[in-house]
This record gives C-alpha cells, structure tokens and sequence, in this order.
C-alpha cells in the first residue's frame, strides 16, 4: 500500500513522505525541518531511501543535513541550482528519471519561481510535487525566474492528466481564494468552493493535495488565455 504522508511545519509548509507500507521504503520531499519528518519516520518505522528537493528555498532545503545525518539517503536537487544546493548526490534535468523506494518520478522543469525549480511526477500514481509553482486557487511568486518561465510551467501542468493530485508545498488556498473571490465576486463555483474550504480549515485539516481537474475548472491562473493576461493577472495578485 502507497501513502503520501503530510507534515506540517512552519507557518504554512508541508513536507511530503511518499512510502510503501510494505517496504516501509519512503522518499522526503522539501524537508524545510528536521525534527518533524524524523518524529514520523520513527513513528511509523519507515527507511527513508531519497530526499527529493524542487528548488533552493531555506524552507524546503533547510532540514536536510540533519536528516543526511541520521539516514542513509540521496539527495536529489535541480541542476540549474547547483549553485544555490551545493550539498546534493544528484543534479536532474527536465526528463531526468529518479526510480527510488518502488516509486518512478519524472522531472519537470518547472522555473519561474526560481530560476531552476523542478517538479517530480509519479505518472502511475498520479502524484506531482510541484514545490512553489501552483497552488490551488493561485501560483508562485517570482523570486530569482522570470515571470515568462513560470507562464511555461504552468502550461506544462496544465497539460498533465486531469486526475494528477498535485502535492504543493504551501497552504494558502484561503489566504488565495480570498483575491479570486474579490476579483469575480459574482462566481458560484468559487464561492462554493469557499464554503467547502472554509470548513476544512476551520477543522484545521488541509486543501492539499488537490486534484488538477478541479484547478482547471476554477482557479484563474490556469483559466488565462495568454502570457500577456498572466502577466496582468500576476501583477494584480501581488498587489493584493
Ligand atoms: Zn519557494
């Protein structure tokens, strides 16, 4: 049996366990800390094989030596970060294979949130770890990519099958549905789709993963027609 495990840390971060319960064979994704994900290695008495990194962010990288320490793992990083993660066993390129605990992950270049983001896609399991790129009911920032990269990363989501669950790396669905409802305030499906994330929050559980499907449907940064209209939109949220 497969199993995405979620750990919340910081302020709003999710570290991400992908394991077989069989193997008890797990990979990390984006360890911003350590204490939290060793506490649920040991608590469920899982061998972490790989640590899996999209991008040189402190709160996705910054648990990583301390777990390097304690286990005997691969850290996988992007290539184009090298510079940025120096510590890493393995540098992947869009297309790069990383076959680890059982699961199969294809690279996705995914900048534009930094200039050398990546994703890990599990086709058969229709998992993506997209790191900064989308969030539900919003995207990325642009930090240190360019704003017509991350328009590209999307558009590459985008054409992933409609049932992937994407696995982002922060919980800001509210904090995101709060701009789309402010800009289309007239949109029921956005305002049911409120009520229903209202209530999970309320109960402290999370919006993620969510399914693709549902973001083409709804959230307006996949639903633009253009870079151009991206762009605008982008520069709006920022400001918001
Ligand atoms: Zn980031």
């Amino acid at each position: 049996m497969l199993k995405v495990f979620l750990i919340p840390i910081l302020k709003d971060n999710y570290v991400f366990v992908a394991a077989n319960l069989k193997t008890k064979e797990c990979v990390i994704v984006d360890p911003g800390q350590a204490a939290p994900v060793k506490n649920l290695i040991l608590k469920e008495q899982l061998r972490p094989r790989a640590i899996l990194l999209t991008h040189h962010h402190w709160d996705h990288i910054g648990g990583v030596q301390e777990l390097k320490k304690s286990f005997d793992v691969r850290i996988y990083a992007p290539e184009k970060e090298q510079k940025s993660i120096d510590f890493a066993d393995q540098y992947l390129s869009d297309g790069d294979a990383v076959r680890e605990a059982g699961f199969n992950f294809k690279t996705l270049d995914l900048s534009g949130h930094t200039y050398g983001h990546i994703g890990y896609w599990e086709e058969k399991q229709n998992w993506l770890f997209s790191g900064d790129v989308l969030f539900s009911m919003g995207c990325g920032r642009i930090f240190d990519g360019s704003i017509e990269d991350h328009y590209r990363s999307l558009l590459k989501i985008k054409n992933l099958p409609p049932e992937t669950w994407v696995y982002c790396t922060h919980e800001y669905t509210e904090l995101n549905l709060g701009f789309c409802q402010k800009k289309f305030p007239q949109d029921q499906e956005l305002q049911s789709f409120a009520e229903q994330v209202r209530s999970l929050r309320q109960n402290n559980e999370p919006t993620v993963p969510f399914q693709l499907k549902q973001e083409l449907a709804l959230n307006p940064f996949l639903k633009v027609n253009n870079e151009t209209e991206f762009i605008t939109l982008r520069e709006e949220r920022n400001s918001y």
